[in-house]
């Protein structure tokens, strides 16, 4: 099993802090849901601690939302492509 960081500092310079949380857990894939997951990601981009980000998303398991600039079918495909001792 792999450790979570219990410390998550990087979370205190996130780009997304002052954003509406709802466009990084949009509700459904398409239409509106699609516009928010973009705008998302457009702020991810922009993001200095993005790869923190995407590393403790994949590391404790999120499935859904935009984490690291990644939606939820590209954090499902990281997942698979990580090495099987880094998810056992
Ligand atoms: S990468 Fe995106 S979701 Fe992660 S902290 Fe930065 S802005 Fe927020």
């Amino acid at each position: 099993m792999e450790l979570v960081p219990l410390r998550q500092d990087w979370i205190h310079r996130a780009a997304c802090a002052d954003e509406d949380p709802e466009l990084f857990f949009p509700v459904g894939t398409s239409g509106p849901a699609e516009r928010d997951q973009e705008e998302a990601k457009r702020i991810c981009a922009h993001c200095a601690v993005a790869r923190e980000c995407l590393a403790y998303a994949l590391s404790s398991g999120q499935t859904s939302g935009v984490w690291g600039g990644k939606g939820e079918d590209e954090l499902a495909g990281l997942r698979r492509s990580r090495p099987a001792r880094r998810r056992a």
